[in-house]
């Protein structure tokens, strides 16, 4: 009856509205908190600013869970024989976790479950992750969504999501006995991991910008829905306003549930009207466009490495090093681009619209592969998360789910006029070009020779020219589309 149950943590990283820990101080049984660095072919630890993120978050985790009077076990390597050598090591009877849905952690899961139910092991699984369960959204005819607007109208019909847990009390005050004192499990020190990315040491501007942990994503939560929420429907697209609530990279490490996030934004939505529900539903559908990517990449897991639309298997995609490179280092000559590739290499993050500008340039403007963006996304990112940057990116190219038409080809400068109107956005992170007038910000190359000198600008010295012309780079994309539309 005393066994310990163990709470592997994974995409979880909190205690409040955490079902599978909840559940497991339910029992009135030890618990044995583990979280471990996957490293397997099919589940590489994150990339390395998510790297420097679960550092922090870890150390995080661990703090909370001592004021709880537990400890947190840190492991590394593959999770089946981790969780073997854990259950024996501290006679656990049962293992409690929160489910995934990527198609390689899900399947890992079903095969660890199986295999601990075989020896006797009790396995419970929460949901934790997600709003609505990929298997529970459903078209009428049993088949899962394709496209944005049904599915998120098919959530919104079904029964509303869950209202959050609190977090449980401490040990202490349960009775629970402390599980360190019982068994002395070996624990990776959170310092030793060398998690945080050194080579280069890209991240350390990042500690400014984010607070990883529990508490840093509850402030943010607040924060925002104070002050923030009411302009969000109007000012979500204006990178030059920080207006959105960049709570992507706690919801993808899970130090806030998405149920928080919903009834949270709902209470506050309860606090007026007009503009205020209005915007609170433009962000509820951000969530929902969450949701969506871990449907999609739950039912069409083919689509983490191919093109969801198969004609696309066909395009003649082309193989250009040093255009990759200058698009990854802010150096492509349009500074909107360059201002959101430097966004996120000094902190980890990128606005939306800047991820879909930057997006659309590297695969329709220099037609480079979405696989290249995706990888580098996926290292740079302190928010990389696998379904919500291939449905992005497969979004973006046209090659994925309820795609953008192919023809919508971003214009970078026109862009920049409409949503950064003053330059303040380019003038932050494109500090060579901030003397220029806001009239040619976003297009330096048509400034008057005197306009550059007296900005301090010699074009392709200081700032370099445009790597294309977007009106031949258009057209060309648009007559590569043309060799495979309507193929399959
Ligand atoms: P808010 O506008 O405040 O939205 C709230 C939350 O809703 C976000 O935190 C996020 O969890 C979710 N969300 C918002 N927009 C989207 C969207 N379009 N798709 C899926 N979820 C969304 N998001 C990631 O979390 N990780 C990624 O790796 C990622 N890669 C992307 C790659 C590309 C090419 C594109 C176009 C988008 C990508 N996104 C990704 C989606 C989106 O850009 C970010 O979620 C958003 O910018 C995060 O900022 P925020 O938290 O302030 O968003």
């Amino acid at each position: 009856m005393d066994a310990p149950v163990i709470v592997w943590f994974r995409r979880d990283l909190r205690l409040a509205d955490n079902p599978a820990l909840s559940a497991a101080f339910q029992t009135g049984r030890p618990i044995v908190p583990l979280y471990v660095l996957e490293d397997t072919p099919d589940l590489p630890p994150p990339g390395a600013a998510g790297s420097w993120w679960l550092h922090h978050s870890l150390r995080a985790l661990g703090e909370s869970l001592a004021g709880a009077g537990l400890r947190l076990i840190l492991r590394r390597g593959d999770p089946e024989e981790v969780l073997s050598a854990v259950v024996a090591r501290s006679g656990a009877g049962a293992v409690y976790w929160n489910r995934r849905y990527v198609a390689a952690a899900a399947t890992l899961d079903t095969r660890i479950k199986a295999k601990l139910r075989q020896g006797g092991i009790a396995v419970e699984t929460f949901d934790g992750a997600l709003l609505f369960e990929p298997r529970t959204i459903r078209t009428g005819a049993g088949a899962p969504y394709k496209v944005f607007t049904p599915f998120w109208k098919a959530c919104r019909a079904a029964p509303a999501p869950r209202d959050p847990l609190p977090a449980p009390p401490s040990t202490q005050s349960t009775g629970h006995a402390a599980p360190d004192d019982a068994w002395k499990l070996a624990s990776d020190d959170p310092d030793d991991r060398r998690l945080a990315p050194r080579n280069p040491d890209w991240a350390s501007g990042f500690g400014e910008c984010w607070q990883p942990g529990e508490a840093g994503a509850a402030a943010r939560l607040s924060n925002f829905l104070r002050s923030d929420l009411e302009r969000y429907a109007v000012d979500r697209d204006r990178p030059d306003r920080a207006a959105t609530s960049r709570l992507s990279p706690h919801l993808h490490f899970g130090e806030i549930s998405p149920h928080m996030v919903w009834h949270q934004t709902r209470m506050r939505m309860a606090d007026g009207a007009g503009t205020l529900a209005t915007s609170g539903e433009k962000f509820l559908a951000e969530l929902g466009w969450r949701e969506f990517s871990h449907h999609l990449l739950f039912h069409f897991p083919a689509m983490e490495s191919g093109n969801f639309r198969p004609e696309f298997d066909n395009f003649p995609w082309i193989d250009n090093p040093d255009a990759l490179r200058a698009w990854q280092r802010g150096q492509t000559g349009y500074p909107l681009v360059d201002a959101g590739m430097r966004e996120l290499w000094r902190t980890g993050w990128m606005h939306n619209r800047l991820r879909m500008v930057v997006a659309s340039f590297l695969t329709k403007n220099l037609r480079i592969h979405w696989r290249e963006g995706a990888a580098w996304f996926q290292d740079a990112l302190v928010d990389a998360d696998r379904a919500n940057n291939i449905a992005g990116w497969q979004w973006v190219a046209g090659s994925g789910a309820d795609a953008a038409p192919y023809f919508r080809i971003f214009n970078p400068v026109s862009q920049g006029e409409k949503f950064d109107p003053s330059g303040a956005y380019v003038r932050q992170w494109v500090p060579e070009l901030a003397a220029l007038p806001d009239a040619v910000i976003h297009k330096p190359w048509t400034a008057s020779r005197a306009l550059l000198a007296e900005a301090g600008i010699v074009p392709g010295q200081t700032y370099p020219c445009p790597l294309v012309d977007h009106k031949i780079a258009r057209r060309d994309a648009l007559a590569a589309y043309d060799t495979i539309r309507g193929r399959k």
